[in-house]
């Protein structure tokens, strides 16, 4: 038995009503058990007091499209287009990981993403190796469902070390489900994830849909993120990238779309029908020059979005204030400002990454019964303390830097903006190492 008290707080609880209370949270055995201000009384009795000084205490953020092993890319792959991007960096350099440089990669992230608020991830990793990977997060504390990545189609560019055999494909996915799906506690789980039509077989993506339906199991991959994707998509299947994926059967409330950026309206009605969630990516869908993805129209038609950074190769940050502001800002440009709301975003940021993730019960609200996976963001800073509405100072005016405390399953792991659980600067130097070699075997840079 442990107790957390959490004190003097502004909590955005972010449940149905929106309700936003003054006061304290109580954790007990990792849950949330009291909300609001008469939790004070019974801080002589809990194991660890943490002052809120009255910042802004919210759910922890999701993100829900990452690549944890292109942590170690960052810097050596921009100015370049998706397809482009793919076959002269980032497949040379995912083909080049080895279970330490991949370790090296995922505790990097891990760093950046505890210290700005974020707790829970959706990634795709590489195509091997990626035990590595799931080893390393259990020791970080970060929340994850993890997919090895599959490619089994003869697509231009793939280096022969990340083409793999169907059957070998799903296999190494489910021996991994198998032995991760529900580790350290329920913290750890294990998706599906085809890396997207162009390096995927019809048979591959059929075989997934099944044993997605089989296992309830999450299907994470992308679609639509550029046009000469689907114009390849196009090409091969003769379908819309949308639809295409309908006719393999992987549409269903389990599978999950990063960028959505190309799709027409015939396909955002096809993802709103089966419940599909969409991944939002604005700073890689930017840096990477694919477009600017119809999100207004995709939250006007009750499709679930959620918001992740993609990777530190095509972002280069990790870092959830980002995505939100441009979440925000550039539907602004599209169709006006408000189009969507600052509110709206901190929803996609927490409550949506949650039901992506199809843990809308567990996490996402700070609620009784949920996980306590909470953040408080400083409102001491001036850059903060004058915004008067508390979704406007996240969204616009907050960064990254100004989260003072991440809570994951009630274990505080960043407290007064320091990492408690991982050594930052031995990380950082232990990846520095491995990212230079890694680039050399790769042969880029
Ligand atoms: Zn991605």
């Amino acid at each position: 038995m442990s107790s957390l008290l959490v004190r003097n707080a502004t909590i955005l609880t972010m449940n149905d009503a929106f309700d936003i209370v003054e006061g304290d949270v109580l954790v007990r055995d990792g849950r949330i058990v009291h909300v609001g201000s008469q939790a004070a009384g019974s801080s002589a009795r809990v194991d660890l007091v943490v002052d809120a000084r009255q910042g802004y205490l919210l759910p922890g953020f999701v993100q829900t499209h990452i690549h944890l092993c292109q942590t170690l890319f960052r810097g050596y792959a921009d100015d370049l287009p998706l397809l482009g991007w793919l076959r002269t960096r980032v497949w040379p350099m995912e083909a080049a990981h080895t279970p330490t440089s991949l370790r090296a990669s995922t505790a990097l992230a891990a760093v950046e993403l505890l210290r700005t608020g974020t707790t829970a991830v959706l990634t795709m990793e590489t195509v091997h190796d990626t035990e590595a990977v799931l080893e390393e997060l259990e020791g970080t504390g970060l929340r994850a469902t993890v997919g090895k990545c599959m490619m089994d189609a003869p697509a231009e560019g793939v280096p022969a070390r990340l083409r793999e055999r169907t059957a070998t494909s799903i296999d190494e996915s489910l021996a991994l489900r198998r032995r991760w799906d529900g580790a350290a506690g329920g913290r750890l789980r294990v998706a599906l994830a085809p890396r997207f039509a162009v390096s995927c077989t019809r048979e591959l993506l059929e075989g997934v849909a099944e044993e997605s339906r089989r296992g309830s199991t999450l299907v994470h991959t992308h679609a639509s993120e550029s046009r000469a994707e689907i114009d390849l998509v196009r090409e091969t299947t003769g379908m819309s990238n949308v639809a295409y994926l309908e006719a393999t059967g992987l549409a269903s409330p389990r599978l999950c779309v990063a960028h959505c950026v190309w799709v027409d309206e015939r396909e955002q009605a096809l993802l709103a029908q089966h419940d599909a969630k969409v991944l939002h990516c604005p700073g890689s869908n930017l840096k990477l020059g694919s477009g600017l993805a119809p999100i207004a129209e995709l939250h006007a038609r009750g499709v679930c979005v959620s918001l992740g950074a993609d990777g530190a190769a095509c972002n280069n940050r990790l870092d959830m204030f980002d995505e939100m502001r441009l979440a925000a800002t550039l539907q602004a440009v599209r169709r006006g400002p408000g189009a969507i709301t600052a509110r709206d975003v901190v929803w996609m940021a927490t409550r949506g990454g949650a039901r992506t993730l199809g843990l809308d019960h567990e996490i996402g609200a700070v609620e009784p019964g949920k996980l306590a996976d909470l953040v408080v963001v400083d409102r001491d800073s001036p850059h903060v303390r004058t915004a008067p509405d508390p979704y406007s100072a996240l969204v616009y005016a907050a960064r990254g830097t100004d989260v003072r405390t991440t809570i994951v399953g009630g274990e505080v792991l960043v407290s007064d903006f320091a990492l408690t659980r991982l050594d930052a600067r031995a990380i950082t130097a232990a990846a520095a190492a491995e990212a230079r070699a890694l680039a050399a075997r790769a042969g880029v840079g």
